[in-house]
């Protein structure tokens, strides 16, 4: 899925992210921009054309979706710029529409709950995961503290053991190592990684509690 487009011409490109409904090609599902934007994207027309409405979102936003928090209508209504894509005989073409083009029919319905249930829930948590840590490792380059200049990357994985309520904790947690020195490096955003991933392998050996 990474990678495949969804749309694209001179000005925008959006990639499928994740499908979270689907009959025969895609219903409800997330799209990535080249920036990395996340964007909430819904087949809402499928007789004389194929129109698609796209609004910005967050990996958040959408869990809360899944969870019932939150419906897709209200992501819809509590913006100001829709993206919507028509095809027509096989050609797509995309448009930003403002508060006064767009039309509210376009929306998912006001009180639909996405309703998934726990596997699904899981599902999308664990590509959620997998997409930080494919994008961490696109890091190249960092600055080096030890050699006081930017070097080459080296990806990796460590064992590590913390104490969490008393209890010695063995988990495993992405590292990033200088290929010069072999100092660890601590490029933007793999605290984060590392926090999820030991979240992550907690969760799955204690449960929930
Ligand atoms: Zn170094």
């Amino acid at each position: 899925m990474r990678n495949k487009i969804f749309y694209q011409d001179t000005k925008y490109a959006f990639y499928y992210d994740y499908i979270f409904f689907e009959i025969y090609r895609p219903i409800f599902f997330s799209c990535k921009d080249q920036n990395n934007q996340l964007y909430l994207t819904t087949l809402c027309d499928d007789r004389k054309e194929f129109r698609w409405i796209m609004v910005k979102t967050s990996e958040n936003q959408l869990i809360d979706i899944m969870k019932n928090k939150l419906t897709m209508y209200e992501v819809y209504v509590n913006t100001d710029k829709w993206w919507i894509i028509k095809e027509k005989h096989g050609i797509k073409k995309c448009k930003i529409y403002t508060k006064e083009q767009v039309n509210e029919l376009d929306f998912p319905t006001k009180r639909g709950y996405f309703d998934a249930d726990k596997d699904e829930l899981k599902d999308y948590l664990s590509h959620i995961q997998n997409e930080k840590e494919y994008h961490m490792e696109k890091v190249k380059r960092d600055f080096c503290i030890n050699c006081r200049k930017e070097t080459d990357i080296v990806w990796g994985k460590a064992e590590r053991t913390t104490n969490i309520k008393g209890v010695p904790f063995d988990y495993l947690e992405t590292v990033a190592i200088c290929k010069e020195c072999g100092q660890e490096m601590n490029p933007h955003g793999l605290i984060d990684l590392n926090i999820k991933e030991l979240e992550e392998q907690y969760q799955k050996t204690y449960g929930n509690k």
